[in-house]
């Protein structure tokens, strides 16, 4: 089933870069591989795949200490400070830095292993109540503050946009953190290029990669349906 689906999706992911005139290398696919079982990440590996994206700390390390240590694990769900400790050196980027505080904590935890942890900052573009990270205006703010600091990198943005039955009505959020990213990346500030922008998902990522996605995160049109029953 694995091998099918990403077929499909890859088919897409070509398609979408060949509209937006873009080059299908400049789009990573992550794999959301959350809550599945890591034979299916191995089916996933069978078929050439080795960045994956997981949702919760103690997951991410389980799998990471059970697969090859060739893979790449992207941390994209909500962080909690004293959690950050875990992920250092086992993850390749952190998509989901949504604060001041969370920054720090990334910081002390890196700078405590000797380590530089590149992240990105999630940004709430349709500013949905029940959704974690910034709002647009409190992006650039967040990013003069951190860019200081030695053992973090701000990398890019990311965001959730809403589920909706029409992708095309997540497009205008798209434009909102590609903007966003023109904007910080003009104000040349030093230490911070944000050349990442992780957006796009099962239900979006055709349209997120026409407006410019560099990372998208897929998951159940490559595992399927998610159970959270069990
Ligand atoms: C679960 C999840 C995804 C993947 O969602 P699908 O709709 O299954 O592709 C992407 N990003 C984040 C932050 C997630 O939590």
């Amino acid at each position: 089933m694995v091998q099918n689906n990403l077929e499909i999706v890859e088919q897409k992911i070509q398609a979408a870069c060949q509209r937006a005139g873009r080059d299908r290398s400049e789009v990573t696919l992550i794999a959301v591989s959350k809550t599945k079982p890591v034979s299916m990440i191995r089916e996933a590996m069978d078929c050439g795949l080795h960045v994956f994206g997981e949702n919760k700390v103690q997951e991410l390390c389980d799998k990471y200490e059970e697969l090859p240590k060739d893979l790449q694990w992207h941390m994209i769900g909500h962080l909690q400070r004293n959690k950050v400790k875990y992920l250092i050196g086992k993850t390749a980027l952190i998509h989901s830095v949504d604060s001041l505080r969370l920054a720090q904590a990334v910081q002390e935890e890196a700078a405590k292993k000797g380590a530089v942890m590149d992240i990105l900052l999630e940004v709430n573009a349709a500013e949905e109540e029940s959704k974690f990270g910034l709002a647009v205006e409190e992006v650039l703010p967040l990013v003069r503050q951190i860019a200081p600091f030695p053992n973090l990198r701000v990398k890019g943005l990311m965001t959730v946009a809403p589920f909706v039955q029409d992708p095309e009505e997540n497009r205008k959020y798209f434009r909102t953190l590609k903007q966003l990213a023109v904007d910080i990346n003009d104000k040349n500030i030093d230490n911070v290029h944000v050349n990442i922008l992780s957006m796009g998902m099962t239900n979006d990522y055709e349209v997120a990669i026409e407006e410019g996605a560099t990372m998208v995160r897929i998951g159940t049109g490559i595992f399927g349906e998610r159970d959270y029953q069990v």
